[in-house]
């Protein structure tokens, strides 16, 4: 299934169900993407009965938001792809080197965008905003010493992310935070496709456009660190919650790392695309 959050003429905010190009109201069953998730087996038959009988809306006629609202920080994966790990040490004068262990950052809540939001663009603030798209998941069940065999078991599902950043202020400290949660510096969506759908997550086309342009394009096949991996490390000792969004880190071609580096601008247009999940249209608008 595909669940959306979603708006129709900025009134508050409702759960679908996407099915082809249309919508569900999910609003009498489910108030919140959270809800959703902590929904049973026999919540979700319910939800797929109360589908069959709901009126559709044309999903041209919504404006789609960021599907979830997480309650605390995104986890994200930094140099995930062994490609990207080298870029970024070369770009940085670094030895190049795999990464040991899982590279872990957060990114601020209050970064979550929509699939369509602008991207703030404020040069007092930063003039390198950069681009990194990623597959995201969203963990469905509580947990804690998840083994990396069972972990799929806590996947609820899938969404893209990108992980814009301010490289910057990203580099100004030894931490990424502040580089990693300006406003509006997290695009997600277009919606979350359950985990049912898309059963082998490590095998999907990754790319990034800038006005057309493709400047990243992988599979993430080439993740360094799987998803079983990443959640086995994760909830090591660490409690993971429903809810929790895991961005699982970007593949080589950011603009930092090119020769010369190329930021974006005011007016950009930024696709970024995971294959069988769905495509984010984020405009850079000046603030
Ligand atoms: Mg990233």
């Amino acid at each position: 299934m595909k669940f959306a959050r979603y708006e129709v003429n900025g009134r508050s905010p409702k759960i679908g169900l996407v099915v082809d190009n249309e919508l569900i109201d999910l609003s009498g069953v489910a108030p919140s993407m959270q809800a959703v998730i902590n929904l049973s087996n026999e919540g979700m038959a319910m939800i797929a009965q109360h589908a069959n009988r709901s009126s559709r809306l044309p999903l041209s006629e919504v404006k789609l938001l960021a599907p979830l609202l997480p309650r605390r920080n995104v986890m994200c994966l930094g140099k995930n792809y062994a490609d990207h790990a080298h870029e970024m040490q070369k770009a940085n004068d670094e030895p190049v080197e795999l990464p040991k262990y899982p590279v872990v950052f957060t990114k601020a809540t209050t970064a979550v965008s929509g699939p369509t939001d602008p991207v703030p663009f404020n040069p007092q603030l930063s003039e390198k905003m950069d681009y990194e798209v990623e597959l995201a998941l969203i963990i469905g069940k509580q947990g804690k010493n998840i083994p990396a065999e069972q972990a799929m078991e806590y996947v609820f599902g899938y969404m893209v992310l990108n992980d814009v950043t301010a490289r910057d202020l990203q580099r100004q400290g030894k931490q990424f935070f502040k580089g990693k949660s300006l406003d509006g510096c997290c695009p997600t969506g277009p919606w979350i496709v359950t985990r049912d759908e898309l059963p082998i997550p490590h095998d999907l086309e990754i790319r990034c456009l800038v006005n057309g342009e493709e400047k990243q394009a992988s599979n993430t096949r080439n993740m360094i660190f799987d998803i079983p991996i990443t959640i086995a490390y994760l909830s090591n000792g660490m409690t993971l919650l429903p809810g929790d969004i895991i961005a699982t880190g970007t593949p080589d071609g950011v603009g930092a790392a090119r020769t010369p580096p190329q930021f974006l601008r005011p007016g950009d247009v930024l696709t970024s695309i995971v294959e069988g999940v769905g495509e984010l249209r984020n405009v850079v608008t000046a603030v």
